[in-house]
């Protein structure tokens, strides 16, 4: 089947959520992906940080496929004999005690609320439905109900309240302004330390030491989604080691996966983490020994070829080129490790466009910025002709 047909039927046969470039991707491996007509494309977007081993990686691949051949799915109520290594593997990679494994981001991001309300009133004692959480504005944080009540961008909410209670918007990369919300309902700061979605936006130097000071000092939960920018992404494990910190709750998803299975975890210490009886919280899918098997895999990959390191330098190598590149339409460049963004004074999609006709699938973010974000597989030759393919349109 032609491009242009399996477009057509997925047209008329998919709901319209989402507005994708018009290419059919039928192949991949590494940082390379082909139409179903058989063309060529370099892939920089990663299923937005969940390829950061790239393409059907193959060790991965090995691992998940021996785990086909033994087991891939069990009841919760049963324990299977991956999902413990998982967990181990998981808590140790992070320096955190205890896990609870899902499956999308936003689950995990769910579990993470469900928990900051109910450390909140076993532990902290708040007012029993009182219970707040405080998040930035121009965050992206998943699309369920509860997490959609605390978006800022109109269109993710339109036409889906009633919304849920308890969330205290506050302007991201402004410690003060979360010291000034905290009361005494106060549970839990939720952020990300760079905000993906939100058009790569690094917040000021010292911001999130400055938040784990005042969420310290007031008995607050401070919970980081690295969901997009951690697993190596930014040129560190997590993005958090820039400034040295530790968050009281980490939540993990898209390249936890290794680009095959949709897994996700919450991760805290043993205190928090024990507020969580059986029967509170579930998954019928989350810790399946398959994806377990993945996240293993995923997270030995990233240790093993040092992802964080190579994010680092190819990273800096990108962004200086692309500071390098003299247009009136470039306003700024910005990125940490290889999660870059290009700001443009005109529409990105535009530019989206162009490149992939000429091979090169990247995405707008926040219309006006372009997403650099390849896997973390990617080699210094390739990024110079992405390089060549960026400097031809501007
Ligand atoms: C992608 C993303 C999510 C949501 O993950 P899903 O797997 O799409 O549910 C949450 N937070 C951040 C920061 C993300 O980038």
């Amino acid at each position: 089947m032609s491009n242009k047909s399996h477009i057509r039927v997925n047209d008329s046969y998919g709901a319209h959520n989402y507005h994708p470039l018009p290419i059919v991707i039928s192949k991949a491996k590494g940082v390379w992906v082909w139409d179903a007509e058989g063309k060529k494309y370099m892939d920089m977007l990663s299923a937005y940080s969940a390829l950061n081993q790239g393409h059907r990686n193959e060790y991965i691949i090995k691992k998940v496929k021996e785990q086909l051949n033994r087991v891939t799915l069990t009841s919760r109520a049963f324990h299977n004999d991956k999902l413990p290594l998982f967990l181990k593997k998981v808590c140790e990679f992070s320096g955190f005690q205890m896990a609870l494994p899902m499956n999308t981001g936003a689950e995990a991001v769910e579990t993470a609320l469900k928990m900051a309300r109910k450390w909140g009133y076993y532990k902290k004692k708040v007012e029993p439905r009182k219970a707040q959480i405080i998040v930035a504005a121009n965050n992206f944080h998943g699309r369920t109900i509860s997490i959609i009540s605390f978006s800022t961008e109109d269109q993710y909410r339109d036409g889906f309240g009633p919304f849920t209670p308890g969330f205290k918007v506050v302007k991201y990369g402004d410690s003060q302004a979360i010291k000034k919300a905290i009361n005494k309902n106060t549970v839990a700061v939720m952020i990300e330390p760079i905000q993906g979605e939100g058009g790569i936006i690094i917040p000021p130097k010292g911001y999130l030491r400055e938040v784990r000071k005042i969420t310290r000092e007031n008995k607050v939960l401070l919970m980081l989604d690295e969901i997009q920018t951690g697993l190596a992404r930014t040129g560190k494990n997590f993005a958090y080691e820039w400034e040295n910190i530790k968050p009281d709750v980490l939540i993990l998803g898209k390249a936890l996966g290794g680009g095959i299975m949709p897994v996700s975890v919450v991760l805290s210490s043993r205190s928090i983490m024990s507020v969580f009886k059986p029967g509170d919280h579930g998954s019928t899918f989350g810790g399946n020994p398959l994806g377990s098997a993945a996240g293993i895999a995923a997270l030995e990959y990233i240790e093993k070829n040092k992802l964080a390191q190579r994010a680092l330098e190819l990273g800096d190598y990108f962004v200086r080129e692309l500071r390098n590149i003299k247009s009136e339409h470039i306003k700024d460049v910005r990125g940490r490790g290889l999660l870059i963004g290009v700001e443009l004074d005109t529409k990105a999609r535009e530019y989206a466009e162009k490149l992939m006709k000429d091979g090169l699938l990247c995405k707008e973010t926040h219309d006006y910025v372009l997403r650099f974000a390849p896997p973390l597989v990617i080699t210094k030759e390739e990024i110079d002709w992405a390089l060549g393919k960026i400097r031809k349109f501007f």
